[in-house]
């Protein structure tokens, strides 16, 4: 079992940094935020003032926290104070860009680096079912599954530095469309008559079927634990969605790549998230498409 500093102890790196202890690793954490120092310590975390404090010592460090910016700041304070061939796992969602400057720093500090955000939500957080997608050399990989495997049930590797945040960002530019155009579906089927349950056993069974519609289905019924069945609370928050689809925008700017409906997704979260809806879970934005239908 290894010592390991986890950076970030919010709402996914609170419980991600529980699972590494319950697997029997030593956990050294930091956080800003006082609140968030006292869950963790109550969860076994050996809490520190400071996080070059909390990396003395660890054979890897976990950074969880909520930009590029973020990332970057962080790792340029504990960078110095790591041990050479320390392990350092960033599994924020950040840009692309971030992420490829974050290896090369680790890379110049003589550490071994790993890209390797998630997905599975503060529930699969908790749970310990994350999916990480992984970028970076073949040997952080390896060296990181088994810590990832105390946190998380499907551990990919995506290829080189920045290829787990390109993999997040795609999945997510994915989801976000087919939740869009699966919630214009059901509004259209209202207005016409036919039934959602209707709608759903054909398109689930259908060349319409997607995670968003089976596993995620935007309107009360057909799927009892999607989150339209509990007044739209997260699950995924669209603020979330709104972040991921903005980072893949930057990023297919940064490369000319087109995708004409991930930049309506981004627009159209905007607009929720906007009007107040950044806290409702990403399949509410069936509401607003249909009180939205006659002025779009
Ligand atoms: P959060 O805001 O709850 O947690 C981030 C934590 O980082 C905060 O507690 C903050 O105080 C801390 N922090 C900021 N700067 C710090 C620093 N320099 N040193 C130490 N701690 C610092 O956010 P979250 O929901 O835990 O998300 C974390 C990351 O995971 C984000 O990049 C997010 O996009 C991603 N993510 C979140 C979810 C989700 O459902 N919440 C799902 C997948 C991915």
């Amino acid at each position: 079992m290894s010592t390991i500093a986890f950076l970030g102890l919010g709402n996914m790196g609170g419980p991600m940094a529980a699972n590494l202890v319950k697997a029997g690793h030593a956990v050294v954490g930091f956080d800003l935020v006082e609140a968030a120092k006292q869950a963790s310590a109550a969860s076994g975390v050996a809490v520190k003032a400071n996080a070059r404090e909390a990396v003395a010592g660890a054979d890897a460090i976990v950074t969880m926290l909520p930009a590029g910016r973020h990332v970057l700041a962080s790792w340029a304070d504990f960078l110095p104070g790591a041990a050479p061939r320390t392990l350092v796992i960033d599994c924020s969602t950040i840009d692309v860009d971030s992420a490829k400057r974050a290896h090369e720093a680790g890379a110049a500090a003589g550490a071994l680096t790993l890209d390797a955000p998630v997905s599975g939500g503060v529930g699969g957080a908790t749970a310990g079912t994350l999916t990480f997608m992984c970028g970076g050399s073949d040997e952080a990989f390896a060296r990181a599954k088994p810590i990832l495997e105390a946190m998380g049930k499907r551990i990919v590797h995506c290829g080189g530095p920045g290829a787990g945040q390109a993999a997040k960002i795609c999945n997510n530019m994915i989801l976000g469309a087919t939740m869009i155009v699966t919630c214009e579906a059901f509004a259209l089927a209202e207005k016409l008559g036919l039934s959602a349950q209707a709608l759903f056993d054909v398109a689930s069974t259908s060349s319409g079927q997607s995670w968003s519609l089976t596993s995620y289905c935007p309107v009360p019924g057909p799927v009892p634990a999607s989150p339209a069945n509990r007044d739209y609370k997260p699950g995924f928050a669209a603020a979330l969605m709104l972040k991921d689809l903005r980072l893949a925008q930057e990023a297919a700017a940064g490369v000319g790549a087109a995708t004409p409906l991930g930049a309506e997704a981004a627009q159209l979260y905007a607009l929720f998230v906007a009007a107040g809806h950044g806290g409702d879970d990403f399949s509410g934005v069936i509401n607003f498409l249909r009180g939205a239908g006659r002025t779009i």
